[in-house]
């Protein structure tokens, strides 16, 4: 079991041409023993490069690694005790599955016996029956090569594993299935774990805590739901949650005493730029920001169809023109024309909703959370 702590981390790799390729800059983090993090964020933001530091596959060009409180800069990944398990499985295609299981032990002298049982024990936590054991890679399906690597991981107890995007190559549902079983493990085992994902989903249902990524650094550390509920700027609002969230532009205005959201309109939108009042505790923390531009996000949840509810507050209600329906079975997605931007609007599948027809919403503005339009990051 390990504590695995990164401290002003800069990567920086030469380029084919001679150019320099900034991959991490000033990247700390502390992984408590026992926890399972999840790196995310689109692709080349610098999490691959995060989990070969960590395992020693690459040096920082500064900084410092501690695994279990000793310093590991320099450190071979052999003696780091840490167990990767990588996208295309890697596994030894002319040994057998108990070969491939077996060959990182009997290296290291482990008895036999004791191989056999770490083997079985394995095979058993990830569903695989014993009859795999003898056969090769190649007569088996992605997810159970993937299971198999995975089970290659955890008989050699490691101190951590770090797993590099590990369901990329598998189809949705045996992605569903191994996502369920890693967490089961991490459960069962209680060991450090790291995952690198480029799917804000996986994250979501699989991390303690997720470190958002983007360009090298770290945009945000959070539990998922503080950063799902929470996000400290547009861009991690953005990209966690499916559908993403809306964003609006437009400026806060004051109207009969009151603190509005005002779009920004344009002369040949179909419907009015939107208009929407603040609720008191938002309106009293922008008092001083009145005239200021900036941008409104909301949730697709965060819409109600007008049309059914009963006592609606009008001053949260707004025009719209249905462009896209999108049935999901259990819900389903409208895209919605607002005086040109698109919103996207969570609506139960029983809401009767025609395209091209104009139909009022009703807009949550306590859920409604604003950034500023320069930085990005979220004001209130
Ligand atoms: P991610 O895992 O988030 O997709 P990576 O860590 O693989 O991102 O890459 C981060 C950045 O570093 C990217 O811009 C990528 O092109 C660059 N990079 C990664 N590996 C190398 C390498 N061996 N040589 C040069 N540039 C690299």
């Amino acid at each position: 079991m390990a504590e695995i702590k990164l401290e002003h981390i800069r990567k920086v790799y030469n380029g084919q041409r001679g150019d320099e390729q900034l991959a991490l800059e000033d990247f700390s983090l502390t992984i408590p023993d026992g926890e399972f993090v999840v790196l995310v964020g689109p692709s080349g933001c610098g999490k691959s490069t995060t989990l070969r530091i960590i395992a020693g596959l690459e040096e920082p060009s500064a900084g410092k690694v501690w695994i279990d409180g000793k310093c590991a800069n320099g450190t071979p990944p052999k003696d780091r005790n840490l167990s990767m398990v990588f996208q295309n499985y890697a596994l030894y295609p002319h040994m057998t599955v108990y070969e491939n299981m077996a060959f990182g032990l009997a290296l290291r002298n482990v008895p036999e016996s004791e191989i056999k049982k770490r083997i079985t024990e394995a095979m058993s936590a990830l569903g695989l029956p014993s009859e795999m054991l003898d056969r090769q890679p190649s007569s088996l399906s992605g997810g159970q090569q993937q299971r198999v690597a995975v089970g290659r991981a955890i008989v050699r107890q490691p101190s951590a594993f770090l797993f590099d995007e590990p369901l990329s190559n598998l189809d949705a549902k045996m992605r569903v299935q191994l996502r369920t079983e890693i967490a089961k493990l991490h459960t069962r085992l209680r060991t450090t774990m790291v995952y690198v994902t480029h799917d804000q989903l996986e994250a979501m249902t699989m991390g303690d805590r997720l470190i958002v990524m983007r360009d090298g650094r770290i945009q945000q550390v959070d539990d998922p739901m503080s950063i799902y509920s929470s996000p400290d700027n547009m861009f991690v609002a953005g990209f966690i949650g499916h559908p993403s969230m809306n964003f609006f532009k437009g400026v806060l205005t004051a109207k009969k005493g009151f603190l509005y959201f005002v779009q920004d309109g344009t002369e040949q939108s179909a419907t009015p730029p939107i208009s929407l009042r603040l609720p008191d505790e938002k309106a009293r923390a922008f008092a001083s920001r009145e005239g200021q531009p900036i941008i409104m996000g909301l949730r697709p949840e965060h819409f109600q169809d007008k049309l059914y509810m009963k006592d609606p507050d009008t001053e949260s209600v707004f025009e719209a023109i249905v462009e896209v329906i999108e049935p999901m079975g259990s819900e389903t997605y409208l895209y919605l024309d607002v005086a040109r931007t698109t919103c996207v609007v969570r609506s139960r599948p029983q809401n009767r909703v025609d395209v091209n027809r104009k139909i009022e919403w009703v807009a949550e503005m306590k859920n409604a959370l604003f950034f500023n339009p320069t930085s990005g990051d979220r004001v209130f």
